[in-house]
């Protein structure tokens, strides 16, 4: 695991250099972020290298730049949050748990760094969120980063997105009542779905879709924001 830190960081592209950060936003504090991950459990080193390669600070707001790289979910604006870097890595970890994933929908974009983190990590990534003005700023990052491989909108991901099923993997940032049967028809046999069902007392759910149904695994408990219906402009 140690020798992790000792590889060369390398961003998929040029962005990188213009977006890596100094003093509280540098590479060090990045690293120190993934010692800490590592600590907490989580063992997928791609995951560990891609948010050890991430600008998490380019995400929010400059004012709370200093704080981007604290294990904690922090305000992004219109009530919502960017996911604290250890739900992301854990969900992340086992959607990817099976093998290499081809095409992944991640509902709630919020921030983006979510689909941020599953660019590096998988060839395609659709993502959909619910506030306009979220969106735009996630989709302004996800360009400066030159992540071409993400294709974010504006929608209700209650309802998935149809015309790309099936996916392969879906991670979603928002919580429901129950588990959304549009996006358990949106996998393909064996594809994993992954997010927090409840209401005050919310766990974390692993889905994968078998011939005949679905199966289910208890993650843990967890606090996301609520998922709710319909577009905000
Ligand atoms: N993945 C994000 C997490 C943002 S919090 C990140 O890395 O920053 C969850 C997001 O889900 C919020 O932005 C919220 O607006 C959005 N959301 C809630 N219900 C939704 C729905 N039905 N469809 C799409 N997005 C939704």
């Amino acid at each position: 695991m140690k020798s992790l830190l000792n590889q060369p960081i390398e961003y998929p592209n040029e962005a990188y250099s213009d977006a890596q950060g100094v003093g509280m936003t540098s590479q060090r504090t990045r690293n120190r972020l993934v010692e800490r991950l590592m600590a907490l459990g989580i063992t997928d080193e791609a995951v560990l290298n891609a948010i050890r390669v991430t600008p998490r600070h380019l995400f929010i707001d400059e004012a709370m730049a200093s704080r981007a790289y604290e294990d904690t979910a922090l305000p992004i604006g219109h009530g919502q949050t960017i996911s604290q870097p250890w739900v992301v890595a854990k969900m992340t970890s086992w959607l990817l748990a099976d093998g290499p994933l081809h095409k992944v929908l991640d509902v709630g974009t919020g921030s983006g760094y979510q689909a941020a983190i599953l660019a590096l990590l998988v060839d395609e990534v659709y993502s959909v969120e619910r506030i306009e003005p979220l969106l735009l700023r996630a989709q302004q990052v996800l360009k400066q980063l030159r992540l071409n491989n993400v294709h974010a909108n504006v929608a209700d991901g209650f309802w998935g997105i149809p015309s790309e099923a099936p996916f392969d993997g879906i991670v979603c940032a928002a919580s429901p009542e129950s588990v959304p049967q549009e996006l358990l028809d949106q996998l393909r046999v064996g594809g994993r779905l992954v997010m927090p069902i409840g209401g005050t007392e919310q766990g974390l759910f692993g889905f994968v879709k078998t011939e005949t149904g679905y199966t289910e695994d208890y993650l843990g408990p967890v606090m996301f924001v609520p998922m709710l219906s319909g577009i905000e402009t």
